[in-house]
């Protein structure tokens, strides 16, 4: 380690203790003072301020701890890995003679469930080691089909001839399956999200904070490859877009999903986390202009946004939200603009979104791929991150903790909890497996249990 990560790494400890003289000595103060109500809200500014600085060195540490190249290089690997047994299951050198798995994209649902509906037939692929074929004819947002706007997920292998096909699940071996959703699966397999290959997980965890959805990430790489018309049409768009770093993307969904599958939420709620991030940016940076790029399903949003936050500079296309807030939705048209906004998302230093929406998942999934590592680069003011249809996903107590009062629950090292969410207040609702109490769990002393599944290893392709 160098000499500049040591003294960082004792600051970093010194300023914590420094946290809690500050908060202890003025909290005590205040409880015998008058107007308490300013008082609190000048020492939270104090300790947001603290906090800013902690978390700033902290994310310097690993540029500095000597490691920085070897992460970048580590990931680059991997992924390269990955891609290449991708191909290779995809491109067997008999195609007539491969095992085969059919997915049939037509599910009723918007572009990022189908994608994910996609991402799901691609791990089922890989885990049992057969060629996927795609069926798009018909297609929701292109009737030619999905190899008409995106490169085929096959160069060489995309008919099941004349072979019979058997629905899974299946009791033998069939040579070509068909797959159903994910969602009216009742016996999940195991390999299925947030399950992450056990040749590659201690590898990955070494990069990146969320191996999961970065594994995730790594199918949709492989999907996702537009055509050069589509990518041209893209380039192009950002061209003539002021798209700069720093910048933040805020994905807001509204229209059919708000009071359906997730809650409205008021501007001012995604720009409070916008601002979080620049306050704590220009500890270590001078900053300009604050940069938004805003995507969205409301067309009146991004008028909104401008008139009531002037002092930052939004980026996005109305034409664009327009077209995805009506029936006009499922058209080239504006698969083009969400493909835009999904690369722009997935291009931002941080994002601001509801990870209950698919489109905020893919982005993120994407903006896994980009770099080593973006599991601290979003927020979300809903869910924690999931993949549709996914098996159990616990976290484990890293700390024990015995309940204080009736709403939280008691936890030994090592009791698996399955999580409902984050409250983002310091706890979260879980249930402990060992006990089958359900209440609130104190944050910090869980972590992610990160599932491992012994997948194939595909030892014909280099390592
Ligand atoms: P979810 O419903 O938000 O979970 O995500 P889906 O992808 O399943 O369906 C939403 C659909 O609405 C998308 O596929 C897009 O067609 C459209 N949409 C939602 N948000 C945006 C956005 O920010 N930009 C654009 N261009 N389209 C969006």
């Amino acid at each position: 380690p160098t000499e500049d990560y040591e003294n960082l790494r004792r600051r970093v400890y010194s300023n914590t203790k420094e946290l809690w003289y500050y908060i202890s000595h003025e909290l005590s103060k205040v409880m015998y003072e008058d107007n308490k109500v300013e008082k609190i809200q000048a020492v939270l500014d104090q300790i947001a301020e603290r906090k800013r600085s902690l978390l700033s060195d902290q994310e310097k540490l690993p540029e500095l701890d000597g490691y920085h190249e070897w992460r970048q290089m580590e990931a680059a690997n991997v992924s390269d890995l990955i891609q290449r047994r991708l191909r290779h299951l995809q491109n067997p050198p008999d195609c007539r003679e491969a095992r085969k798995l059919i997915c049939n994209l037509n599910k009723g649902c918007g572009f990022g469930c189908q994608l994910h509906h996609i991402v799901y037939c691609l791990i089922f692929a890989y885990a049992t080691e057969r060629t996927l074929i795609l069926n798009s004819k018909g297609w929701r947002y292109n009737n030619k089909g999905w190899d008409y706007v995106f490169y085929p997920i096959s160069d060489s292998c995309t008919s099941v001839y004349d072979d019979k096909v058997i629905q899974w699940p299946v009791s033998y071996d069939a040579k070509v399956i068909s797959l159903p959703f994910i969602d009216s699966i009742s016996q999940k397999p195991k390999f299925l999200p947030l399950a992450v290959p056990k040749d590659l997980a201690h590898r990955i965890v070494r990069f990146n904070g969320d191996p999961a959805s970065w594994w995730i990430g790594q199918m949709v790489k492989f999907i996702l490859k537009p055509r050069p018309s589509l990518q041209k049409a893209i380039n192009e768009t950002i061209a003539k877009m002021n798209f700069k770093n720093p910048i933040v993307g805020v994905h807001i969904r509204r229209t059919d999903k708000v009071g359906t599958e997730a809650a409205f939420h008021h501007i001012h709620e995604y720009m409070t986390h916008v601002k979080a991030y620049y306050d704590q940016l220009q500890l270590t940076r001078l900053v300009d202009v604050r940069r938004v790029y805003l995507a969205t399903d409301d067309a009146n949003v991004l008028e909104d946004a401008r008139t009531k936050y002037p002092e930052y500079e939004f980026l996005g296309d109305p034409s664009i939200a327009k077209t995805a807030a009506t029936h006009r939705r499922y058209t080239p048209l504006s698969l083009t603009g969400l493909l835009l906004d999904l690369h722009l998302l997935a291009r931002c230093d941080y994002i601001v979104c509801t990870l209950s929406s698919q489109v905020g998942r893919v982005a993120y999934e994407m903006m896994q791929t980009n770099r080593v590592d973006a599991s601290d680069s979003f927020f979300s003011l809903d869910d924690i991150y999931y993949f549709g249809g996914q098996n159990a996903h616990d976290r484990v107590a890293v700390l024990p903790h015995t309940a204080v009062d009736t709403q939280d629950i008691a936890l030994q090292v090592g009791d698996l909890i399955g999580i409902a969410g984050n409250h983002w207040n310091g706890y979260g609702r879980g249930t402990n497996k060992r006990t089958n109490m359900n209440g609130l769990v104190p944050w910090y002393k869980t972590a992610d249990h990160l599932v491992l599944y012994p997948f194939p290893e595909y030892k014909n392709v280099p390592l």
